[in-house]
């Protein structure tokens, strides 16, 4: 059996006609498989989505009860049998409740990774190598210049300008999921223990974090703070508000965005942000080529950003790689959103 018999990428996503469903599709399907709730790869409308239930929850949030006709709760590990296929959900260190998700036959195994990261985030459950025969990856950061490094480093700069500029307000772009919570947990673990105040769009997908059991600390919402009460303290919103007229209510606001793109200079400055702090939720590129390299499968399909680098580096290696075009993913809840324009036109998701 060819992996493509498994699952067949089409202009509404991946489609595993064996197991009669297709993994992120970016148009209404009778029966969706979905690997995070970011809303590029988790839309409203199919007939019966399997996720897991925090996607299921965050979903729900986001669009309403009746976002899709029937839900049902994926476990992490748990395989299922759907028609002539085994599906099995593993995290994938993205966001909340974000998964790969795993689909077999007959011994054979290819991994969708949906987006990931492969390292540690205090807000989800820790990315999982799974051995596969084909593994689908996301190319976000798929360029040596995209290095990460270390979070808590970016927490510390943010802190030190907090202390150094008390009468200033530190507005932090950043989504209003997976990030803007990530950024919150990380502070919190570095020690800073005031109440952290939150815009509009991101209260309720925070508070459900918190539900969660990921510790968070004080949160207040920004509406109804009185200006002098925001002097000194952290705001999170998202990247589009920093320059907003909302933006006008903190004290002297010092901006601050919490992005793997920050790593561009050209791309802060066009921001207008005075503070970048390089924290993503995508792998950079050693992340991308270690975990490729880690699953040991023979072929990568590469798809959501900068395939050609990604797909050339794997023929270096002796691997089978080809880019997906699937077109729909990446949009304003994530940092695939901001590819460069070139980038975005030519191939897939970018688009
Ligand atoms: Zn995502
Ligand atoms: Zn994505």
């Amino acid at each position: 059996m060819r992996p493509e018999d498994i699952l067949a990428p089409t202009p509404a996503g991946l489609c595993c006609k064996l197991g009669g469903f297709y993994i992120d599709p970016t148009r209404p399907v009778e029966r969706a498989l979905i690997t995070h709730a970011h809303s590029d790869h988790a839309r409203a409308g199919h007939g019966a989505v399997l996720a897991t239930p925090e996607t299921l929850d965050l979903m729900r949030l986001r669009y309403g009860e009746n976002f899709a006709g029937a839900t049902q709760p994926a476990a992490y590990r748990e395989s299922m049998k759907l028609g002539g296929v085994t599906a099995t959900f593993h995290p994938a260190g993205h966001v909340l409740g974000s998964a790969q998700i795993a689909v077999e036959v007959d011994g054979q195994r290819v991994v969708a990774s949906g987006d990931y990261k492969n390292v540690p985030d205090p807000t989800c459950a820790p990315f999982e190598l799974v051995p596969c025969d084909v593994f689908i990856t996301e190319a976000t950061f798929a360029l040596p210049v995209f290095r990460h490094g270390d979070p808590d480093g970016e927490i510390a700069k943010l802190l030190r300008s907090v202390a150094l500029f008390p009468e200033r307000a530190h507005l932090v772009g950043a989504y209003s999921l997976g990030k803007a919570q990530r950024v919150i947990a990380l502070l919190r673990q570095a020690g800073y223990d005031a109440p952290i105040y939150l815009h509009g769009a991101m209260e309720s997908i925070t508070r459900y974090y918190a539900s969660r059991g990921i510790a968070l600390g004080e949160l207040r919402p920004v509406r109804g703070a009185s200006k002098a009460e925001l002097a000194g303290t952290i705001t999170l919103c998202p990247p589009s508000s920093l320059k907003d007229i909302w933006a006008r209510r903190f004290p002297d606001p010092l901006t601050a965005f919490a992005s793997g793109w920050m790593r561009v200079r050209a791309r802060a400055r066009q921001y207008g942000v005075e503070l970048p702090l390089v924290i993503s939720d995508h792998a950079d590129w050693d992340g991308l080529i270690a975990t490729i390299a880690a699953t040991g499968a023979g072929e990568i399909w590469v798809t959501h950003g900068q395939e050609d680098a990604l797909v050339h580096w794997c023929g270096t290696r002796g691997l089978k790689a080809r880019p997906l075009d699937i077109v729909g993913y990446g949009d304003e809840d994530e940092e695939a959103a901001l590819a460069p324009q070139g980038q975005r036109e030519n191939g897939g998701e970018n688009s």
